[in-house]
């Protein structure tokens, strides 16, 4: 059986300028497993990818692949496959030959060829258009064409980077839900570098964030929504983005409340449990709390909680209301059958259990 896992150990990465590309990476990637690094512009994850790839020196740190250090050995022999953002196909080859280049480059016979390119066409949908040349394709049949360039090599590894970007937003959706068939198919370790978090959550296994060179959470997509260690990885993930109000922690008879200008939510007894172990519950905090978990009744006649509506978003299955609390915009995803208008007055209700707590200073949650 042919296992593909992958152990990283205090990766860094230095450019010659200077700059600290990738800083004390440790990730262990777990065969067959679908991986995404996800982060900003220039968080390194594209450099994470090619020193995986050996396309970039590791600058200090360690890379194993099946318990293999691979440090010093060539790309050709790392038994990885990558598929780029920018997937050039030669324009005179027809798309048979395209994705039999690469084979015919290491010297497979003419008919190993034929049953690796035959194979990888039927399970890309690609076999009616051997013959074409890549100027008669779609986009998303060029990037079919590009990943099947990988597929013939029968790699341990496929590393993929924003491969989807060129593609417009409806194939984007398709080609996401392509590649995750293809990823259940294959059997195979993908690691996949995007700086979209919807292609993160709808397609990795487990995901990756990073932030100028450094790790900041490792987890499966539930656990990133509803958990977030720290404020940069609840406010990349998700959309629209988790609201944040700087509020207080107040302890009262035995009770503890957040309150900030506008309004107040009664935390319920875990969490309270939770910040009395830690002496938190007398704290200057930020409160976060995502638009869905945000409930609003249509008058607001008290005058505490209450919201007025600013802008309101119907998107058909739901709506997403733009708050004015206090000064504060917030946003809520409600649903269009409340019926709320512009400069309604609503009463609102952040969901306690949905509450999330974050330090001021060094903005980690504060919770698990
Ligand atoms: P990402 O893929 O997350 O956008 P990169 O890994 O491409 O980020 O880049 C990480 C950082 O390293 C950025 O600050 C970028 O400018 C820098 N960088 C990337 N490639 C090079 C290079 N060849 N030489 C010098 N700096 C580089």
């Amino acid at each position: 059986m042919r296992l593909a896992s992958l152990n990283l150990i205090d990766l860094n990465k230095y450019y010659p300028n200077g700059i600290h590309a990738v800083k004390d990476v440790n990730l262990k990637i777990e065969d067959k497993e679908f991986i995404v690094l996800v982060g900003p512009s220039g968080c390194g994850k594209s450099t994470v990818l090619r020193m995986i790839a050996g396309l970039e020196e590791i600058s200090s740190g360690e890379l194993y692949i099946d318990d293999v250090l691979v440090n010093d050995i060539a790309p050709k022999d790392r038994d990885i496959a990558m598929v780029f953002q920018n997937y050039a196909l030669y324009p005179h080859m027809s798309i048979y030959e395209n994705m039999g280049f690469g084979l015919k480059l290491r010297k497979m016979s003419k008919d190993q060829i034929k049953k690796n390119v035959d194979e990888a066409a039927k399970i890309l949908g690609l076999q009616d258009l051997l013959d074409r040349k890549p100027k008669e394709l779609s986009g998303g049949q060029r990037q079919r064409v590009a990943l099947g360039r990988a597929i013939v090599r029968d790699p341990k590894v496929f590393l993929m980077d924003e491969p989807l970007s060129n593609l417009d937003a409806k194939l984007r959706v398709q080609t996401r839900a392509e590649l995750s068939k293809l990823h259940l198919r294959l059997a195979t370790t993908f690691i996949y570098v995007t700086h979209d978090q919807t292609e993160a959550m709808t397609m990795g296994t487990r995901i990756v964030v990073l932030k100028d060179g450094v790790v900041h959470q490792v987890a499966d997509p539930e656990t990133l929504y509803s958990s977030p260690v720290n404020q940069f990885v609840a406010s990349f993930i998700g959309s629209p983005q988790m609201n944040f109000i700087e509020a207080s922690l107040n302890e009262n008879n035995g009770a503890v409340d957040v309150n900030f200008e506008g309004g107040t939510v009664g935390l319920n007894e875990d969490k309270v449990t939770q910040l009395k172990d830690k002496n938190y519950t007398e704290k200057e905090i930020i409160l976060g709390i995502r638009p869905e978990h945000i409930e609003i009744e249509p008058s607001g006649e008290a005058n505490k909680n209450v919201a007025t509506v600013e802008v309101t978003e119907l998107l058909g299955s739901e709506t997403y209301l733009f708050l004015d609390i206090a000064g504060k915009n917030v946003i809520a995803r409600v649903d269009p059958s409340l019926n709320i208008r512009v400069h309604d007055k609503v009463k609102f209700n952040f969901i306690p259990e949905k509450v999330h707590l974050f330090d001021r200073e060094n903005e980690e949650a504060l919770l698990v």
